[in-house]
């Protein structure tokens, strides 16, 4: 059957953030295809959730050539939904793309060298059957290549009309000021930053060291917008594991070393804690976790692995403002 989106997709329930000085509105809800999108997991869950989110107002797909399993998969996922309705609608997406972890064997399919960036992007567009996409990341720092290299790749893969914005993730606070920098003399400004950020996880809030400034305030001062990766702490800042790890859930994956149950076992008295806060504010601890993310980022980037999640969690914009009270018995518990 055809793909008929929601007409009330656009109702004014999800609100459309400017990123950065730029042009572009991105929803305060992105979905993106790390986990369960890949050649593993069955095609119809992941159509399920794209069509959802987009019914829901979340414009914004985020990829990378790497995610899968196995690799590269994710954007081929994306691209049979692209090729079974989605496209119609293609002037409404933003479809992010990414390279700069390994994705294939030698010298030339790793890190931030232009040859990497530009060989990988055509693969991205090939896999996902597209002709451009709307944001281009380089997806870490590489120690080795000179930032003018990686950020002059960046700069050509626009003029090539392969992206129309381009982004950088995981870029230090003084990286990031840098990369602005040469960005902007190259006259391709930095739409973005995705960095990783959540309850657990602020290290973008502070300065590296003493008189440096924090990742936030550089991108307040260039100009750069910001959205974060695992925004409820791959699934801890929800109500997953409140009762154990369920066996189906992301920590009870064997081949997934992210997540693993030590490391949720070491947050349950927290997330119990938080979970009472969300609780009575009128929201789950899901959508109260995206909510305070919100008070710092242009846009969370969620993962799903079923409907009902994106659901719930797109519930979120119905409360994004905070008390003062209740942001001192948030930090009361993470300090905790
Ligand atoms: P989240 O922190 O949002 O975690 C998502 C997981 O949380 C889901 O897979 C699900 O786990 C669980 N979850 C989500 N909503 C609910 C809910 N309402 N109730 C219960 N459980 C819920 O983000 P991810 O770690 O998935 O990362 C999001 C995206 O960020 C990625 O897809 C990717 O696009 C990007 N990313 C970027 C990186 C980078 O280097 N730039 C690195 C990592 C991610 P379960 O599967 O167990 O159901």
């Amino acid at each position: 059957m055809t793909y008929v989106p929601d007409p009330a997709r656009y109702d004014g329930r999800m609100p459309y953030r400017r990123t950065g000085r730029s042009g572009l509105l991105l929803p305060a809800i992105s979905l993106g295809m790390w986990h369960n999108f890949g050649g593993n997991k069955p095609y119809e869950n992941s159509k399920a959730m794209i069509h959802k989110a987009f019914d829901l107002g979340i414009t914004h797909f985020d990829l990378a050539n790497n995610y899968g399993p196995p690799p590269g998969s994710a954007e081929e996922t994306f691209g049979r939904v692209l090729a079974d309705g989605l496209r119609t609608h293609r002037d409404e997406l933003i479809v992010s793309t990414k390279a700069g972890w390994q994705m294939w064997d030698g010298p030339y399919g790793d890190l931030g060298s232009r040859k990497y960036l530009v060989a990988s992007l055509d693969q991205s567009l090939k896999r996902m059957g597209l002709d451009y996409v709307d944001v281009f990341y380089s997806h870490r720092p590489d120690p080795d290549t000179p930032l003018e290299e990686t950020m002059g790749a960046l700069d050509a893969i626009v003029r090539q009309g392969k992206a129309l914005y381009v982004g950088i993730s995981s870029y230090s606070a003084d990286q990031t000021r840098e990369a602005a920098r040469i960005l902007k003399s190259l006259g391709t400004p930095c739409l973005i930053h995705q960095p990783s950020y959540s309850m657990f996880d602020r290290w973008i809030e502070s300065p590296a060291q003493a008189g440096s400034a924090a990742l936030t305030q550089v991108l307040d001062d260039e100009g750069v917008g910001s959205i974060a990766f695992c925004p409820l702490a791959q699934g801890l800042l929800t109500s997953r594991y409140l009762d154990g790890i369920p066996a189906d859930s992301r920590a009870a994956a064997v081949d997934n070393p992210f997540l693993t149950p030590d490391k949720v076992e070491v947050r349950l008295a927290q997330v119990r804690a938080l979970n009472g806060i969300a609780a009575a504010r009128g929201q789950s601890l899901a959508q109260m976790a995206l909510a305070w993310a919100l008070q710092t980022v242009t846009s969370v980037i969620i993962g799903a692995s079923r409907v009902e999640q994106i659901v719930e969690n797109v519930g979120a914009v119905e409360r994004l403002d905070f008390s003062a009270d209740e942001l001192a018995k948030i930090e009361a518990v993470l300090k905790g």
